[in-house]
């Protein structure tokens, strides 16, 4: 049985969890993380890494870049790699919505260029002849998402902040002057309360009677076995639906939000061929000599999302000094930064750049 009193309680040990709980323990508060399974293995420790600008909503350029920055200074720690990005079209419908899509990114400020077929070629012999037209980032790369919950482990226990694995906190009471948390026989205390509980972020917030549109979804993420050098950059397609990256030990990590089945309830979701499949013919298609490669691994993760798309990340409608932190589609990404700027909403501070109401989303359902 614990019972200790902390400025404030942090369920979820994800990136937005964590981070936010480094910023605030550097702005002198003393959190603790609480998690359910082990630091970082939700989301942020299954996810496919690509760190890509054009794979990111326009509104959201600015987090995202910052996000890259962020990935970068991590370096090798969670295995960064800067290689640029293709995205690419093969007819011209798919061209046209390039286009539209990464002139608006450009305008938004990511360093998105336009390359002709001819030009990828030489820049990358093994992707399909069959491209018509493509995009590059420089800025583009991936980390190593199953380094991420290493990483964050070792930097809260440099900033001396606590944690709890294996805590799944199943009730939350409102007591007007803080919050108490429970989690089987365990009981904590504290002045404030932050859910950052990723694709199990619905149920945490009526916890609290916070009853919000999010839902979860169920991301896969396939890897191949060894073999010769493919591709040296993040390969995207128009729609989103591929990210590839081949990562330096040969292996080709294959993803692009197909849809698995389950519920964050039911554990870490269930591998759908029906949607693999078509995941891998599109890579394929994109590299053909992944013909020759066979895949080793496929895996699914929870993230969740709200109607329009954009995080939710600011004060708990309704109930005093709570707050909320999740729905960031590309959240590895972003994640670093945008935890960064929720802890100075909650250290009072004015934060860099515009956080996201979860109000607003009362009337999106
Ligand atoms: C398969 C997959 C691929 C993805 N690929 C990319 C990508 O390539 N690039 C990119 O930018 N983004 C990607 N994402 C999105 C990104 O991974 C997430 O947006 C980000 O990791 C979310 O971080 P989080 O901290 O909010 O959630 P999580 O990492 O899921 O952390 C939430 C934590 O809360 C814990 N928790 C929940 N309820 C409780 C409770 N009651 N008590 C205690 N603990 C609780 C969970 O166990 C979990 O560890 C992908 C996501 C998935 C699932």
């Amino acid at each position: 049985m614990t019972s200790q009193a902390y400025d404030i309680a942090i369920v979820g040990g994800g990136i937005m969890g964590c981070g936010t709980a480094l910023g605030l323990a550097k702005g002198g508060m003393r959190p603790i993380v609480l998690e359910q399974d082990d630091i970082g293995q939700g989301a942020s420790g299954v996810n496919a890494g690509t760190l890509s600008l054009q794979i990111k909503r326009v509104k959201l350029m600015p987090y995202a870049l910052k996000g890259h920055h962020a990935w970068e200074a991590m370096g090798e720690a969670v295995g960064f790699h800067k290689t640029g990005g293709y995205t690419l079209a093969f007819n011209e419908r798919e061209a046209a919505l390039l286009h539209e899509r990464m002139e608006l990114k450009r305008e938004a400020g990511a360093p998105i260029t336009f390359v002709s077929p001819n030009e990828l070629a030489a820049r990358e012999p093994s992707l399909s002849r069959r491209v018509v037209a493509a995009s590059y980032c420089p800025e583009d790369g991936y980390a190593n998402s199953s380094l991420a919950g290493q990483y964050y482990r070792r930097m809260l226990r440099e900033a001396e902040v606590p944690w709890r694995d294996r805590t799944r906190i199943t009730s939350i009471e409102a007591t007007g002057t803080g919050f108490i948390l429970r989690a089987g026989e365990d009981v904590f205390h504290a002045r404030r309360l932050l859910l950052a509980c990723g694709g199990w972020l619905k149920d945490a917030c009526e916890m609290i009677g916070v009853s919000l549109p999010v839902r979860a979804r169920v991301n896969t993420v396939s890897v191949t076995e060894r073999g010769p050098r493919l591709v040296g950059s993040v390969i995207g397609h128009a729609t989103g639906l591929l990210t590839l990256k081949q990562k330096p030990n040969g292996t080709v990590l294959i993803g692009g939000g197909w849809q698995g089945e389950g519920t964050p309830q039911d554990g870490r979701g269930r591998v759908a061929l029906s949607t693999v499949v078509p995941n891998l013919q599109l890579a394929q298609f994109a590299v053909p000599e992944l013909r020759n490669l066979r895949v080793v691994r496929s895996w699914t993760g929870f993230e969740a999302n709200v109607p329009d798309f954009y995080p939710l990340a600011g004060a708990a409608p309704g109930v005093k000094n709570a707050f909320i932190l999740g729905c960031v589609r590309g959240g590895f990404t972003i994640g670093p930064y945008i935890s960064q700027l929720m802890a100075d909403f909650i250290l009072g501070r004015e934060p860099e750049l515009p956080l996201f109401d979860p109000g607003r989303t009362f009337n999106l359902e």
